[in-house]
């Protein structure tokens, strides 16, 4: 059941594209929407892909072939989406302390919105009063998700309107006579206890009587997906159970009938990913081998921005017998992607994959050291096709005015 990339054709999109590069695979973004959408099968679920994890207009695409929505972090991600096919009724902008001309661009474009703050909330009243539908997005004050920078639910995040300023909602809604159609929460990202997303549940069911118009709930994303071997993520299937039940509660309880929405990004396409590299150099010194590999921060940073665990297979030796390892890049900061990791022995040459590579690691790339961003590949049918080219010099001079 289980779809697997194989290593031979990992070596072969190394050797065809060079390395170090990002290899995506299709059927694995497949497997994980259709998982989904079976586990939800009960409840009145839609599912947004939360772009900002993987943007590549190909990818975009292709998750839209599936079916899926599509959840966008910024307008340009909104134009983005445009772009890659999707019709505004498929698209949903979830915005954060943006500026207000953004989501008049929104609303001139048709898509969904969610508001994060009063500010723009009395903007949007103003201008446009009931003639269009909109979300809210609240802060629950509910501390979840794998580590504190990636926790946004929590009661003293950026993120959202905090729960006691209702109030000030409703005043606005009297005021203006805004139609909240949306009430949206978004915890946090690597979230494994289906509890905290009961909790949400609870949270927003509390006070949806306060909104007579509303139709959906909106739980964000935030599923968790397994980094570490014998890890487990989040029981989806429990989830979509849960979902079910406590919406046909509340059904029976209050006539409602409320719409649920969700925004996978990690859950969606981290497994999918593959970043292939070489290693450049070995040093051993008295405390540790040191594999000095071609990639670095600027490639994948969040093992050194968030202490994120990634997986790394030695592809070309893989029967080898095992020593330990400090796996390192070629940046010139300190960027350590496994500390004393235990590996089958590594060569120069060999093929290191850093696995769960789909979701923020192409995405949050940047061209530090003058390095340029690697190619990206697509697999679709067991077919490797280039999505994006590697950079080169050139690129790194695109929309610099060269003043002497
Ligand atoms: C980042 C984000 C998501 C996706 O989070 P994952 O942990 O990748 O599932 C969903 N909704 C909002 C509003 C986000 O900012």
């Amino acid at each position: 059941m289980a779809t697997v990339l194989s290593d031979e054709l990992l070596q072969q999109i190394a050797t065809t594209w060079g390395t170090p590069v990002y290899v995506y695979h299709a059927e694995k973004i497949k497997e994980q929407y259709e998982r989904l959408l079976k586990a939800f099968a009960k409840a009145d679920v839609r599912f947004f892909y939360a772009a900002k994890a993987l943007t590549n207009i190909s990818v975009l695409k292709y998750v839209k072939s599936i079916g899926c929505n599509i959840d966008c972090s910024s307008i340009n991600e909104v134009q983005l989406a445009v772009k890659a096919g999707y019709t505004p009724e498929n698209i949903l902008y979830t915005s954060n302390n943006i500026h207000f001309s953004e989501i008049e661009t929104a609303h001139d474009l048709g898509v969904h919105i969610n508001i994060d703050s009063i500010s723009n909330l009395r903007k949007f009243g103003q201008k446009y009063g009931h003639s269009y539908p909109v979300g809210i997005r609240l802060r629950p004050n509910i501390m979840a998700g794998g580590n504190l920078k990636i926790s946004t639910g929590h009661s003293s995040s950026k993120f959202g309107i905090p729960l006691e300023q209702l109030d000030e909602v409703l005043a606005l809604v009297k005021e203006t006579g805004l139609f909240i159609r949306t009430l949206h929460i978004h915890t946090g990202s690597e979230i494994k206890d289906v509890e905290v997303f009961a909790r949400g549940i609870e949270v927003l069911l509390e006070v949806v009587q306060l909104f007579p118009e509303l139709e959906v709930v909106d739980l964000g994303g935030g599923f968790k997906v397994p980094y570490k071997p014998n890890e487990h993520g989040t029981d989806i299937e429990q989830l979509g159970q849960k979902v079910a039940e406590e919406f046909e509660i509340f059904k029976k309880r209050t006539g409602k009938h409320l719409q649920v929405w969700f925004e996978p990004g990690k859950y969606m396409v981290s497994e999918a990913g593959h970043f292939v590299t070489s290693v450049n150099v070995l040093k051993e010194s008295a405390e540790h081998n040191f594999a000095g590999i071609d990639t670095g921060l600027n490639h994948l940073i969040r093992p050194m921005f968030y202490g994120s665990y990634h997986k790394i297979d030695n592809i070309s030796n893989p029967s080898a017998s095992h020593k330990h390892y400090n796996i390192v890049g070629y940046i010139c900061e300190t960027d350590t992607f496994a500390e004393n990791r235990s590996m089958p022995e590594i060569r120069e040459g060999d093929l290191l994959v850093v696995r769960n590579a789909g979701a923020y690691c192409y995405e949050m790339a940047s061209n530090y050291n003058s390095r340029f961003r690697p190619a990206e590949v697509l697999v679709v049918n067991g077919q490797p096709h280039l999505i994006r080219r590697r950079e080169n010099l050139d690129d790194l001079l695109v929309g610099q005015v060269d003043l002497f």
